[in-house]
């Protein structure tokens, strides 16, 4: 997968994180455009809204459906936002294409199922629309990016992932557990894929959202998709869970962004230049040694004394001065040459068994 683009769209640039906000579901136009100019207003540039909404159980409010693309071109035209949104099957790519949906997401029921995760793939062949994958409901990564691979062997190359937490039996505060260490391991062996983290349907209630955003961001996660309405407590679905576009947008400038990579990359050459160093040390200490054991033969055939106290201190007093003057602890120089001395004469004195 190494031919895939970074950058996932058009004025979403690569600084973290990149942000995908709206409404869990469309409702009716008002709810869209009001949702839509709120979020442009806070300087979101992508907004997102479920057309046709997977239930658990029927009889519930299954999504507005093809109706709705309209509302979203609407919201597209009057406020320059891109528009996103879920497909599940063939006839919702095909829909989506037409009505100009810029960015596709599969959902996490959708990722489940190889079958829906190829029909999907074989609708999209040969068009460039980007798509992101969110995790399978169970714990499965390589269900996760078997879904991803499907969705690449179509040509499909502006691709990404949506870390939206899975089901587990244990009981916890989350609705969909993290378990980080999943989407953590498909950073490792895919990460040339941007990673968005869904902290809605992670936490399932609206105190989780920050924490778990701040997290993802800590983790080095590429973006956010964040479950956004006008007016949260009158959502159709998932009300527990949505925040208003100024909560985001508050949420958003309280989160700290550390660019480890720049700071990693520094490390390394710093590192690099230490090795280098270390490098040069140890060879001069072994041509040191080298000098001391000639020294020693020398010092044998005139018949010597190895230990020449005079000698010696005269090398540790010049030497940190030296030392002092460079900006070094003469204590510390002090050590090192002592061990340097008892070695270097250690040498001298073991010369003749090794020989
Ligand atoms: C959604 O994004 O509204 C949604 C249905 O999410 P998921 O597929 O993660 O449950
Ligand atoms: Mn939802």
């Amino acid at each position: 997968m190494n031919d895939l683009q970074p950058i996932l769209l058009p004025g979403t640039g690569t600084r973290r994180p990149a942000v995908i906000a709206g409404p869990c579901s469309a409702e009716t136009e008002e709810q869209v455009l009001a949702t839509a100019r709120q979020l442009a207003a806070e300087g979101i540039r992508v907004l997102r809204a479920g057309l046709w909404k997977p239930r658990t159980k029927p009889g519930g409010f299954e999504g507005v459906g093809t109706k709705g693309i309209a509302w979203l071109q609407r919201a597209k035209r009057e406020t320059g936002l891109f528009i996103a949104t879920e497909v599940a099957t063939p006839a919702h790519v095909e829909a989506a294409l037409a009505g100009g949906i810029d960015l596709l997401w599969i959902g996490a029921r959708t990722t489940a199922n190889p079958f829906a995760v190829q029909e999907i793939a074989d609708a999209l062949r040969g068009r460039d629309i980007p798509v992101l994958v969110k995790n399978p409901v169970s714990p499965d990564l390589e269900l996760w990016i078997g879904a991803v691979e499907r969705i690449r062997n179509t040509g499909i190359r502006r691709l990404g992932v949506i870390h939206r937490g899975f089901a587990s039996i244990d009981k916890s505060i989350y609705r969909n557990h993290p378990m980080w260490a999943i989407p953590i391991e498909l950073r490792r062996r895919h990460p040339q894929l941007p990673v968005y983290c869904d902290p809605s349907h992670i936490g399932g209630k609206r105190e989780l959202i920050a924490p778990l955003a701040q997290q993802a961001m800590d983790l080095g996660f590429d973006g956010l998709i964040v479950e956004t309405h006008c007016s949260p407590d009158e959502a159709w679905s998932d009300k527990a869970q949505q925040i208003t576009p100024a909560a985001l947008a508050g949420m958003l400038r309280n989160l700290v962004i550390r660019e480890t990579s720049g700071a990693t990359e520094n490390l390394n050459e710093l590192r690099a230049k230490i090795d280098k160093l270390d490098d040069r040390l140890v060879e001069l200490l072994a041509e040191r040694m080298d000098v001391s054991r000639e020294i020693g033969r020398c010092k044998r055939e005139h018949a010597m004394p190895v230990l020449q106290a005079r000698r010696y201190e005269e090398l540790l007093a010049r030497r940190t001065a030296q030392a002092a003057e460079l900006g070094m602890d003469r204590e510390f120089m002090r050590g090192i040459l002592q061990l340097i001395h008892e070695e270097s004469v250690r040498q001298q004195i073991e010369l003749p068994e090794k020989e």
